[in-house]
């Protein structure tokens, strides 16, 4: 494409050697059609791309890059680990000192062990649940994802309770038999669930506030229900912040939504903010449940890199930087953003709902207010991308599809924001030209 020639001419050496050019499928811009920008660089809350053209970022890695690009206290703490070797496979002191900040920020993590990636944690969550409570299914909800754990990867099957089909080629029937599928934010469907298998479920895993379908928080009261609902049949929740962690308030989703209302998840996942941008996952809980785990326990998990020395000190001087201040800086400038996006796109005629999980927040386009994964899929896709492409032209890296998450930083300042709405009125237009 001639919009971008370096990028195209290394996605087309890319497409020889890597299957679909990227190492990870949304990257390659199917949703939104057009040339994958290779990034070269990135400072603050701007990223630079192949062709030498500057974006204001909204997507920030998918999440870890909070504090902003090339932030200057975690390339220390990454330069100062890096001076004294790259890894040991021994215990080391900067594990310990992620686990002890993750502890002293979410209430109901006692223990915490640290994986590499988000679905190692979902993954080794699961195994651990269904090892401690001796069962074998789990319930999750669709529209909810999970990372590409092979039993998680079903999400097929809305309105009634009902076993998941495999969504991946290569995901067996049996491997998802065990996995009951439910829409998201029904507690009714859980109550069905549990009526209908009763001591055979090990865990409800779900989304604290679901941001993989676009963010769709949960209803008042539903991650409390269940807990409620879970507890009174011996099976766990576990609750997925490997988003919404560190990112929707100083304590995830959890901080604005368990530890006001009172209730407290078994397990809980982690990835993103705690890596800072380099490869890190967690998942900890309650210290009984976690005591099951290898070498404590009967229950088997262990990673050559897990606890990395960088990765660790990348997460923790990312951690320590999410201040009170950053968190109010965040909400604000989330606030501000989709304030704007949704004005322009109101103001150009084309339906639009914002909706926030704390400072995490995305655009439907469409009118309806989307509780579930069915009504997620009601919005335009077409008009987003006609969106998309225009924002890119002008300067905003939005995420290329119409389902994720919006992310700003703390480094979002407001010549970033002034950029992001200099883009929004053609933009909208664009959109507008789609819908007819
Ligand atoms: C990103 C994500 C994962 C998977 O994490 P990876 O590090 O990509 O494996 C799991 N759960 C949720 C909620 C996520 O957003």
């Amino acid at each position: 494409m001639a919009d971008a020639p370096a990028s195209q001419a290394l996605f087309d050496r890319a497409l020889a050697v890597i299957p679909g050019g990227v190492n990870s499928p949304v990257r390659a811009f199917r949703s939104v059609g057009g040339t994958p920008r290779f990034m070269v660089s990135g400072t603050g809350p701007r990223i630079t791309d192949a062709d030498g053209r500057e974006y204001v970022d909204l997507v920030g890695s998918w999440g870890p890059m909070i504090l902003g690009h090339a932030h200057p206290d975690v390339r220390a703490a990454v330069d100062t680990a890096v001076s004294r070797g790259l890894s040991f496979g021994t215990p080391g002191e900067g594990e310990v000192a992620l686990a002890e900040e993750i502890v002293r920020r979410v209430d109901p993590v006692e223990r915490v062990r640290l994986v590499s990636s988000g679905t190692e944690a979902t993954m080794s969550a699961m195994r651990l649940a269904r090892g401690f409570t001796g069962r074998s299914k789990v319930v999750k909800f669709a529209g909810c994802y999970h990372g590409h754990v092979d039993a998680l990867l079903a999400s097929a099957g809305s309105g009634i309770a009902t076993f998941a089909l495999p969504d991946s080629a290569g995901v067996t029937a049996a491997t998802t038999a065990e996995v009951i599928v439910l829409p998201y934010n029904d507690l009714d469907a859980v109550r069905a669930a549990f009526a209908a298998h009763p001591g055979e479920i090990a865990a409800v895993i779900t989304e604290a506030a679901a941001a993989n379908m676009g963010v769709v928080p949960p209803l008042p009261g539903f991650n409390a229900g269940l807990a409620e609902i879970t507890h009174a049949d011996g099976a766990l929740l576990i609750t997925d912040e490997v988003m919404t962690g560190f990112r929707a308030s100083r304590a995830g989703m959890w901080g604005l939504d368990g530890a006001q209302e009172g209730w407290r998840p078994d397990l809980m996942t982690f990835g993103k903010v705690i890596g800072g941008g380099l490869p890190v996952g967690a998942f900890g809980g309650r210290a009984d449940i976690m005591a099951h785990l290898a070498p404590e326990g009967p229950v088997y998990q262990a990673g050559t890199l897990s606890g990395n020395p960088i990765a660790t000190a990348a997460g923790l001087a990312t951690l320590r930087g999410c201040t009170d201040e950053i968190y109010a800086h965040l909400d604000a400038t989330a606030r501000t953003v989709g304030e704007l996006v949704a004005a322009a796109l109101t103001q150009a005629g084309v339906p639009n709902r914002l909706q926030r999980a704390g400072t995490l927040f995305s655009v439907f386009f469409t009118d309806a207010a989307v509780t579930d994964y069915d009504l997620a899929r009601t919005q335009s896709t077409a008009a987003f991308a006609a969106f998309f492409h225009s924002m890119l032209r002008d300067g905003v890296y939005l995420p290329p599809s119409a389902f994720e998450a919006w992310f700003v930083s703390a480094a979002h300042d407001d010549a970033a924001l002034e950029r992001i709405e200099a883009a929004l009125p053609a933009a909208a237009r664009a959109a507008a030209a789609v819908l007819g």
